[in-house]
């Protein structure tokens, strides 16, 4: 069994040796000048792959997410998302400090509402009111569960936004789970939406990187915003090659990540103690809660922690374990031997 197995997020992957191998070949250029043939082939490719005309390079995903709302809105404009999403819990407050933007929160199903929640929220213009501007999905939904937005949810929900005249953005940090474990095809989850972006530090296991594609004027302005911002780099086409090896490598493969996700949820089932939705596991992102009186998520994880388990406590009862590259069926097999042995304790 291996000493120390990490579920904590599908960030903690590091680069693989033949990653590393393509990384330190990779043909490089200054970046921001436009003349790393990596980083332009890895654009081309992104673009083609979410079905826009254009593809733009930058360092993170929540950099993709602050840029399309600082590029699609003004600042007063009034964003609509769902309450669990990334853009309100984890960016430090980007909406309102860079794109001046107020987010209503939408109390959707596991991270996904729907257009007729979206229709109770639109409201004509109005001058006192706040300009509303934008509607924003997370697919998958990351505090939803990694639930997987159903196309068609999705292409009701922009043509609402569309109908009301407001744009459509997507924070695809994990759409290709979405897209391997559902068989729809990233362009077709994106099409109805002005900009999308992919996360390269997730589950395909680079050391940075995200691809936001758009139109070419949504772009164009977006490419203003990374250099105003600073995200441009030099030779980052080291990190671009290893992207573009994670498109070839490491995407089929997620379905290994959700059925260890699926087995371990099931193993959790089987624990006294502990409560699961088995049917809301449908990709990576496996969340479940403490029952028992006298301990809570963060004890819990303080203990699988002491034998050799890290997984996250997300709020009082709620654990969050993330499965990934560097975590195989003998991870999760050490995952749950530790997690009975500490409820039996
Ligand atoms: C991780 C994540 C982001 C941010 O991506 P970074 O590359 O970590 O900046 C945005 N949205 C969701 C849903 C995420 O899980």
């Amino acid at each position: 069994m291996p000493e120390f197995v990490d579920f904590f997020s599908d960030t903690k992957t590091r680069p693989t040796t033949a990653m590393r191998a393509v990384m330190a070949s990779a043909e490089v250029g200054d970046e921001r000048a436009g003349e790393d043939p990596s980083v332009n082939r890895l654009v081309a490719r992104c673009a083609e792959l979410l079905g826009k005309p254009a593809a733009l390079y930058l360092p993170s995903g929540t950099m993709c997410n602050e840029i399309a709302l600082a590029v699609h809105c003004r600042p007063g404009d009034e964003v609509i998302c769902d309450r669990t999403s990334h853009l309100i819990g984890f960016e430090g407050g980007g909406p309102a400090a860079l794109a001046g933007v107020m987010l209503t929160p939408l109390a959707g199903d596991r991270g996904r509402f729907d257009a007729a929640q979206l229709g109770a929220v639109l409201r004509p213009d109005r001058p006192y009111a706040p300009r509303q501007r934008l509607v924003e999905v997370e697919q998958t939904a990351n505090l939803g569960g990694g639930t997987i937005w159903p196309l068609m949810q999705l292409q009701a929900v922009a043509a609402a936004a569309r109908a009301h005249g407001l744009v459509t953005h997507m924070d695809g940090a994990r759409l290709l789970n979405a897209v391997v474990a559902s068989g729809v095809a990233a362009a077709d989850y994106a099409r109805d939406f002005d900009s999308v972006w992919i996360d390269f530090s997730k589950g395909l296991g680079t050391p940075g990187g995200a691809v936001l594609a758009g139109s070419a004027d949504f772009i164009h302005e977006a490419t203003r915003l990374k250099l105003r911002w600073g995200g441009a780099m030099r030779q980052s086409g080291i990190i671009a090659a290893a992207c573009d090896y994670a498109l070839d490598h490491h995407v089929e493969r997620l379905a290994d990540d959700h059925a260890n996700a699926a087995a371990l949820a099931r193993g959790i089932a089987a624990i006294d103690g502990l409560a699961i939705d088995l049917a809301g596991v449908e990709t990576n992102l496996v969340y479940f809660d403490v029952l028992r009186d006298g301990l809570d998520a963060p004890q819990l994880c303080a203990a699988l922690l002491a034998r050799g388990v890290r997984m996250g406590e997300m709020g009082a009862r709620t654990v969050r374990a993330v499965t990934h590259l560097d975590v195989d069926s003998a991870a999760v097999e050490k995952a749950l031997a530790a997690l009975r042995a500490e409820m039996a304790v």
